[in-house]
């Protein structure tokens, strides 16, 4: 069942820099998509527009049937993860998973029960009281994902996430969330540089050449041409 579609998306900004190029594809309910690609070639872009973060210059996006392109954020079920984690460093653990959820009007009882489930399934449990700045890479970027999780968005996108991680904490990292995406069947777009996490992460990769999709397979077609 097709989940998210992009027809003819693309996207000048302001200055004139043609960022994307018209692009279409679908992404399958479910479907773990990686967008990879030399720096500059539009996969922020892209995924910016998903996220409507970004205003689609032409063409339309659909998420679930309805074309979302003028739909704010916040109404498109979707959760966003960065680089840079964006914790609110004043905050605890707890209060970072919970905001987006009082902010919805959650009540208390639902947003403990989101908030320490999503703190189970991420390890977290026993850092809810602490801040930011007292915890390591890789339970910040925890964190960020535990934000995105208590929501139940029907849509993941990733931009860049381990890579402010080390090596071994990113293969780390790589597994768990990989792990998580099945478990919870949640689409996922997730925008890397890269090619194990690529590889080893992706139902799908799309390969963007200049805000074009130069390729768009499985890792085993992609990485193994002849
Ligand atoms: P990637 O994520 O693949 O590195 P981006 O989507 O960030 O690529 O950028 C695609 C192109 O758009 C680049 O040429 C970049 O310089 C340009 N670009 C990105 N953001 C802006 C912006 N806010 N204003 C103007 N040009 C931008
Ligand atoms: P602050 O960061 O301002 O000190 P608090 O830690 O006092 O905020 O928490 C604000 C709200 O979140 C309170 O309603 C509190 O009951 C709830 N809360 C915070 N941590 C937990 C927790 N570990 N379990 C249950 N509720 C919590």
């Amino acid at each position: 069942m097709v989940h998210v579609s992009l027809e003819s998306i693309s996207k000048v900004y302001p200055n004139g820099v043609r960022a994307v190029q018209p692009t279409s594809f679908n992404i399958e309910k479910g479907e773990f998509i990686v967008l990879v690609g030399p720096s500059g070639c539009g996969k922020s872009t892209l995924l910016r527009m998903m996220a409507g973060l970004e205003e689609i210059t032409e063409g339309d996006l659909s998420i679930a049937g309805r074309v979302v392109n003028d739909i704010d954020p916040a109404e498109r079920d979707i959760a966003m993860v960065f680089q840079n984690y964006a914790l609110y460093p004043h905050m605890t653990v707890y209060n970072n998973m919970a905001y987006g959820l009082r902010n919805r009007g959650m009540g208390k009882t639902e947003i403990d029960k989101a908030v320490k489930e999503a703190a189970t399934m991420l390890n977290l449990t026993e850092y809810l009281e602490r801040r930011p700045s007292q915890l390591s890479g890789g339970q910040r970027q925890r964190v960020a994902m535990g934000r995105a999780i208590v929501r139940s968005p029907s849509l993941f996108l990733f931009d860049e996430p381990l890579s402010n991680l080390d090596a071994k904490l990113r293969g780390q990292m790589r597994i768990e969330i990989k792990a998580l995406q099945r478990r919870l069947g949640v689409t996922s777009v997730y925008v890397t540089h890269d090619q194990v996490e690529a590889m080893t992460m992706a139902d799908r990769i799309i390969v963007l050449n200049g805000g074009r999709i130069e390729q768009i397979g499985t890792p085993a077609e992609v990485y193994h041409q002849p």
